[in-house]
């Protein structure tokens, strides 16, 4: 009963057995190993897009403040949601990483930017002088920090605006299977064609060990990332065990297999917690992850049975009034099963 993050999630075995197979002889490092060659050529095919620039590092913190930083030059800002992984949970890098650019916070629900909020945002922001922040670029997340999927059509919206003043988007896809499986669009169609001009496609949190590929769609800022990425001292040397992973993860779409899974397993949770007994969700479940409230005393329950989650947004006590709700953030992963599910929701009645 294990909902705490999907990183908590074993690597699949078959990840382990690509990363084994990986271990036998020579290969060039830093990048340079025939496996890289198969990723490079499986991203461009399965993104549609056979002149992308791709780049694997092992966090995802490095991938999406590498790009960001190709993207956005020192005096910019960058436009993203005010829960942003790169807002919140980054320490900062984005501002390290791109050498002082700042963020620039849009609301909207769900963890979804607000059109209208970003079109004002953007519009309010750097008119031309040299006393002002530049714009830098937008970026948006899918899933969003709090489980909901953008549409294609909601990427368009966004992009276009972004568009409009001439600023590129990235995409924070940490978890972008699940979202891709949850559209049922197409890569091309949820990236580059909607007007994404660079992505990082997640694996950490989808059953690999530690890799997370960046994929900038326009190719001219291939060999500034290259030279950022080394400088951060993300370049792995022993590159080929990071292509491994990525190598299998794409072959036979097991990365579709298993974000479909967890998403599903997310559907289970959410239909069993809401015949609980005062239960509500706080956002809509698109993804992998459940944010709902419920009574203290089934979370008591739950806990004291082992069951291991976040109260979310911030740990809550769980001694007090029985019928108070408390809020709690639970993610699937590639791994849980229906058996994990049936139990945890069977430990929240008496
Ligand atoms: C987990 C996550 C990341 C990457 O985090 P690392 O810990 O640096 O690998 C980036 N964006 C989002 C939305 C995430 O959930």
């Amino acid at each position: 009963m294990f909902f705490a993050s999907d990183n908590t999630s074993p690597v699949h075995p078959k990840v382990m057995e690509a990363v084994v197979r990986a271990n036998t002889g020579y290969a060039m490092p830093y990048g340079n190993d025939p496996i890289m060659d198969e990723v490079r050529a499986a991203i461009r095919d399965r993104f549609e897009a056979p002149e992308a620039a791709v780049y694997l590092t092992a966090t995802g913190t490095s991938a999406n403040c590498t790009a960001l930083a190709c993207l956005a030059p020192p005096w910019s800002t960058i436009f993203c949601h005010t829960n942003a992984h790169i807002e919140e949970d980054e320490c900062g890098a984005p501002e390290f990483y791109t050498g002082g650019a700042k963020l620039t916070l849009v609301g909207g629900d769900d963890a979804r930017m607000d059109a209208n909020a970003l079109d004002h945002a953007i519009s309010h922001t750097g008119r031309g002088g040299v006393h002002n922040i530049q714009c830098g670029a937008v970026s948006l997340t899918s899933p969003t920090e709090n489980g909901a999927v953008y549409s294609v059509a909601q990427i368009e919206e966004i992009a276009l605006i972004a568009k409009r003043y001439d600023l590129p988007l990235h995409m924070d896809g940490a978890r972008f299977a699940n979202a891709l499986v949850a559209t049922n669009a197409s890569p091309a169609e949820m990236t580059w064609k909607a007007g994404v001009d660079a992505v990082t496609l997640g694996g950490t949190k989808n059953g690999l060990m530690g890799v997370e590929a960046v994929i900038l769609f326009d190719a001219k800022h291939a060999w500034e990332f290259e030279l950022r990425r080394k400088r951060a001292g993300h370049l792995f040397s022993k590159h080929r065990y990071l292509s491994a992973q990525m190598q299998t993860y794409l072959d036979g779409d097991l990365w579709l297999e298993m974000a479909r899974h967890a998403n599903a397993m997310a559907a289970r949770l959410k239909d069993g917690l809401m015949q609980l007994e005062g239960a509500e969700l706080l956002h809509p479940v698109e993804a992998n992850s459940v944010f709902a409230r419920w009574p203290r005393a089934a979370h008591k329950r739950a806990h004291d049975a082992g069951a291991k989650y976040y109260l979310w947004p911030f740990a809550q006590p769980l001694d007090g009034d029985p019928e108070e709700l408390l809020s709690a953030r639970m993610v699937c992963s590639w791994c849980t099963t229906e058996d994990d599910v049936d139990q945890f929701l069977s430990t929240l009645t008496p």
